[in-house]
């Protein structure tokens, strides 16, 4: 069967690239973009980075129809057996379900920290709202990733949505043009757009613990509010799938990615990983930008299992030990 690589253009590649390498849209293996024909969509796969879009093949083809079918209930969901080409061995970003759904020629889907500073805050919601006022965008409360977040879309968006704001997760931005969805991409920023107010830093008094640096987002514990907000709860989910529930405040295995020191400073481990170092720069870049007299909604311990497919009850035992 024909997977139409010429869907692939530069500029959708280029698109991608640019979205994926800004730590303020997209962080690590985050946020995925799609690209159909009536029968063929490419998407983003599974694991790889927007940010390599232009060097090398981060996209899969899926056929259409049976990746909208499983928008609608068939099959499990994953898209996994609607890639066209057998020899290739990428699977399809679990997000795919909704890129297939959404009747737009392209989907760009970030965590865009200005979206996510308003779509975790009641405040920020309302403020939201008044600052988009006049586009065509519908708001989606939070859902796990995959086919339940689709549904929940596909139960809210109608013909004429070009922006879908998701609760505690990001941003969508479709439309008929490559061009047309950067434009749109770029308003929504320029409209959300909040100014970052870091405190005053101290560099951490105490040596790190063995294993470990002080991170440059040390300020989060030095400041009593952001300290609790990082340690009370995970607001989106990229968060708890890199680093886990919330910040833990000691290490509960030599595997702890991050520990929160309150007062003091952040703990990171020296050897963590790319994706890692980038989930602890979005909450700072998120914290960083939340107006003092707004209160912030975490996700919730259910939502937290769910994300490490845990059960829900053991997974609050386990949480309760750690601190
Ligand atoms: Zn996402």
């Amino acid at each position: 069967m024909n997977t139409e690589p010429e869907l692939l253009s530069t500029e959708f590649r280029a698109l991608s690239a640019r979205l994926g390498q800004d730590p303020l849209q997209v962080q690590g293996p985050g946020g995925n973009t799609s690209i159909k024909s009536d029968r063929v969509m490419w998407v983003k796969a599974s694991g790889t980075e927007l940010a390599d879009a232009e060097a090398a093949d981060i996209f899969v083809p899926v056929d259409l129809a049976q990746a909208r079918a499983q928008a609608h209930g068939a099959g499990d969901g994953s898209c996994k057996d609607t890639v066209i080409d057998p020899a290739i061995t990428l699977r399809p970003s679990i997000e795919t379900t909704f890129h297939a759904a959404l009747d737009c020629t392209v989907v760009a889907h970030t965590h865009s920290v200005a979206t996510l500073a308003h779509a975790i805050s009641p405040q920020g919601r309302e403020v939201l709202r008044r600052k988009l006022k006049g586009m065509p965008f519908e708001s989606v409360p939070y859902a796990k990733p995959g086919l339940p977040l689709t549904q929940l879309i596909l139960s809210k968006v109608t013909d004429e949505t070009r922006i879908v704001i998701l609760e505690n997760h990001g941003l969508i931005c479709m439309g008929n043009t490559v061009a047309e969805v950067a434009g749109t991409i770029a308003e929504v920023e320029k409209r959300l757009a909040l100014s970052p107010v870091i405190p005053d830093t101290q560099t951490p008094h105490s040596p790190a613990l063995s294993g470990y640096v002080w991170a440059d987002e040390s300020w989060i514990a030095q400041n009593p509010r952001t300290a609790t907000l990082a340690v009370s709860g995970s607001y989106y989910p990229d968060h708890v799938v890199f680093l886990g529930a919330g910040l833990p405040q000691s290490a509960s295995d030599p595997s702890t990615p991050v520990i929160l020191i309150k007062g003091e400073g952040i703990l990171i481990r020296s050897d963590a990983t790319p994706s890692q170092r980038a989930m602890l720069r979005c909450l700072g870049d998120v914290l960083c930008r939340v107006p003092a007299d707004w209160q912030i909604e975490p996700i919730g311990t259910e939502a937290e299992a769910a994300l490490l497919n845990w059960d829900a009850e053991k997974y609050r035992q386990a949480l309760a030990q750690r601190s």
